[in-house]
């Protein structure tokens, strides 16, 4: 009638615990039966605690192999996982760092009236300076498209030709 006890998780939890006492700590079967019958107030006889350990000491050692096999596959598979995306991120962010320096200047170049900075600057584009004239790094130029043979804009080449500029010394 034992047999068709069910164990619960508590229960099993509490088998498992005594019986891992060892030693002079060791407790026979009919302690635990006795303690077990105390403690859940359900009759257990040391044949059924036996039968139950014997039960659990099988399932648990073929489960552990199996779990581990798993776990260690899982383990090893997520390390593969894990390894093999840090050269593929790292491929991508090596090769669109120099691809996306030249095109960036491109699709600035193309916002009319923004300021390009000295690399974006080529001869047919207006140099006038923006900014203060001690102003740091990046420089920051108009831009404009200059008429042929200017170095400015129409606009800034009236402005540099008609009131004196401190500026355009230097350039
Ligand atoms: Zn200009």
């Amino acid at each position: 009638m034992m047999t068709k006890m069910d164990w619960t998780p508590e229960m099993t939890q509490m088998l498992r615990s005594l019986r891992a006492k060892r030693g002079v700590n060791a407790i026979s079967f009919t302690d635990i039966a006795e303690r077990m019958t105390q403690r859940f107030g359900v009759p257990f006889t040391k044949n059924a605690c036996i039968g139950k350990a014997f039960r659990l000491r099988l399932r648990k050692s073929r489960r552990v192999k199996s779990g581990r096999k798993k776990k260690a596959e899982q383990i090893q598979a997520r390390a593969e996982a894990l390894a093999t995306p840090v050269p593929i991120e790292a491929v991508p962010e090596a090769e669109t760092t120099p691809v996306a320096a030249p095109i960036q200047p491109l699709l600035r170049r193309r916002i009319k009236g923004q300021p390009i900075d000295i690399y974006q600057l080529r001869y047919i584009d207006c140099r006038w300076p923006l900014g203060p004239p001690l102003a740091k790094p990046p420089f920051m130029y108009c831009g404009c498209p200059t008429e042929p043979g200017k170095v400015y804009c129409p606009a800034h080449h009236e402005r540099a030709h008609s009131t004196p500029q401190p500026r355009k010394a230097t350039l």
